[in-house]
């Protein structure tokens, strides 16, 4: 399907069990961020590739080996593929690695734990049972069953590709739905590299499709297709928006992981040196670009001075550079774009009033690749209006808004159209389930920052989103009910009164 060699690899789209061309027969250049070369060429998916896509996914749900497989026997393939995601745990995070420029170290924990998203819902499969209803009607039976939905596109972002596609994929996969993979054009080939394995595993034709390209001339007709049953997108709001819009004019199913501003409330009673880690995480991990970044640091007016100094000291002296090299904590921001946009989030914080205690620039030159750095960037004097503080800006920038006490702490926190995520730093157990209870997010951490479990349910509050991926009850999120009655022996009197 790809060819490696001194020219980049050219993939193909993956539809219906084959590696197949782009019907327009365009590819486009996608670029290593931190080196700057252009190392693969990613189809351009069309519309006439979304429709033969979904074709496909719904031929392979109604008819063929997919719709007579066992919930129990599509999970022995869920476990083979979860099996060869572990085997080629290194491949797939150098292939990821190269095409967002994340961490190495960071990718490979990724890729181990999506197998374990596998194996999590291949044990759900066979575990989603309905009810027998004790109707209030004699002689009548009434029990549900869960059915899956159809056709599932996934369309997913750059910042994590394996991972928010394996949310997806996994759980609509053990309930029985077919699926077409929609991969942000910033980041496809670790996703195209992820069918290969699907293949391998002896998934059946049809079920997983894979189609490369721009949102609007693929991810639109794949959403518009009316084939379509489901989709669960993450990225940005405008993005969900649109997909929102789109599907609701055909009452489609929508799940929607969206961005974030995350309040991370340091009170003056937390184990200091673990909440200054902790913040550290919480913004510098992935450079920030994470959805659940923790970019608003709310600190007590107490110890404000002191905390800053720690923050600023340790961050100094992070590890920028390569994140190919095991020992870099701080890589590249992904596109030139994003670059863009987190540069001008600075410039405005600073017009703003906000004072820059540490970065505020770009990185260049020995050791920083092509230069798509931003130094990791904290600003002190903000105030919780300011457009840093209100919008997401999805890189290495940490502000930082003072309060005096619980109740100004938590009106800050939830002072934001975003809800995806929360910490509090604080001994103090009153507090931290007060805290827990007010805050208004889907995920709240408590003297810790950035867990997550294929376990647990992930997802947002407010403008954040709306579904939950993880956890038991995010199998449901890819599956109808329907209801059953049964009259073993009918005996109806008059025709014309409801039984
Ligand atoms: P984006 O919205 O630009 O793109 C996401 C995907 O949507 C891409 O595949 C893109 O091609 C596709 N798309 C865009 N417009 C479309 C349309 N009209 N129809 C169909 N598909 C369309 O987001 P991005 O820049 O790739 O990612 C960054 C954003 O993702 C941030 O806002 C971040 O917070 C969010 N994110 C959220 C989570 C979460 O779980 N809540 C996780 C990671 C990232």
């Amino acid at each position: 399907m790809s060819s490696a060699g001194t020219t980049p690899t050219q993939y193909q789209l993956f539809i219906d069990g084959a590696w197949t061309d782009p019907a327009g027969g365009e590819w486009f250049d996608t670029v290593e961020p931190y080196s700057g070369e252009i190392w693969a060429r990613i189809p351009r998916g069309k519309a006439a590739d979304a429709d033969r896509a979904i074709r496909a996914a719904h031929a392979a749900f109604t008819a063929g080996p997919w719709p007579a497989l066992t919930a129990t026997q599509r999970a022995t393939l869920l476990r083979k593929l979860a099996g060869l995601i572990e085997d080629n745990a290194d491949h797939l995070g150098r292939v990821e690695q190269r095409d967002n420029g994340k961490l190495i170290t960071e990718v490979r924990g990724q890729v181990l734990n999506i197998a374990q998203w596998f194996y999590y819902y291949a044990g759900l499969a066979d575990k989603v049972g309905g009810d027998v209803i004790p109707v209030n009607k004699p002689g009548v039976i009434n029990y549900t069953r869960f059915e899956p939905l159809g056709v599932v596109v996934a369309i997913t972002p750059w910042n994590s590709p394996l991972s928010l596609t394996a949310w997806k994929m996994a759980p609509a996969l053990a309930a029985g739905n077919t699926i077409v993979i929609k991969p942000s054009e910033h980041a496809s080939a670790s996703i195209l590299e992820l069918a290969r394995l699907a293949e391998q595993a002896g998934i059946p034709k049809g079920v997983v499709n894979v189609v490369t390209g721009f949102g609007a001339e693929v991810g639109d007709p794949l959403v518009r297709h009316p084939l379509t049953r489901k989709i669960a997108f993450t990225g940005g709001n405008a993005g969900g928006q649109k997909v929102s819009e789109a599907a609701a004019s055909d009452f489609k199913r929508v799940t929607l992981e969206l961005g974030g501003k995350s309040p991370n409330i340091v009170f003056d009673d937390a184990d200091q040196d673990q909440a200054v880690k902790g913040v550290i995480a919480g913004i510098f991990a992935a450079a920030g670009q994470t959805c659940m970044a923790g970019s608003r640091l709310l600190l007590q007016d107490s110890i404000h001075d002191a905390f800053v100094e720690r923050l600023v000291a340790l961050t100094r002296e992070a590890h920028i550079g390569d994140p190919s090299l095991p020992e870099t904590q701080l890589g590249p921001i992904a596109t030139r774009q994003q670059w863009d946009h987190v540069m001008r989030m600075i410039n405005v914080a600073k017009d703003e009033g906000a004072r820059c205690v540490l970065g505020g620039h770009a990185l260049q030159g020995e050791g920083y690749g092509q230069g798509q750095f931003v130094a990791p960037t904290i600003f002190t004097d903000v105030n919780n209006q300011m457009a840093i503080a209100r919008q997401e800006v999805f890189g290495p920038v940490l502000s930082v808004i003072r309060f005096k006490d619980e109740d100004e702490a938590l009106q800050l926190a939830n002072d934001t159209e975003f809800g995806l995520a929360a910490a509090v730093w604080t001994q103090d157990l009153r507090r931290a389930m007060h805290c827990v209870e007010k805050i208004q997010a889907g995920t709240v951490w408590v003297n810790n920052y950035r867990s997550t479990s294929f376990a647990s349910p992930f997802g947002g509050y407010k403008r954040s989103g709306t579904g939950r991926e993880g956890g038991v009850d995010a199998i449901k999120e890819y599956m109808q009910v329907k209801s059953v009655w049964i009259t073993p022996s009918p005996r109806r009197d008059n025709p014309f009164v409801l039984g």
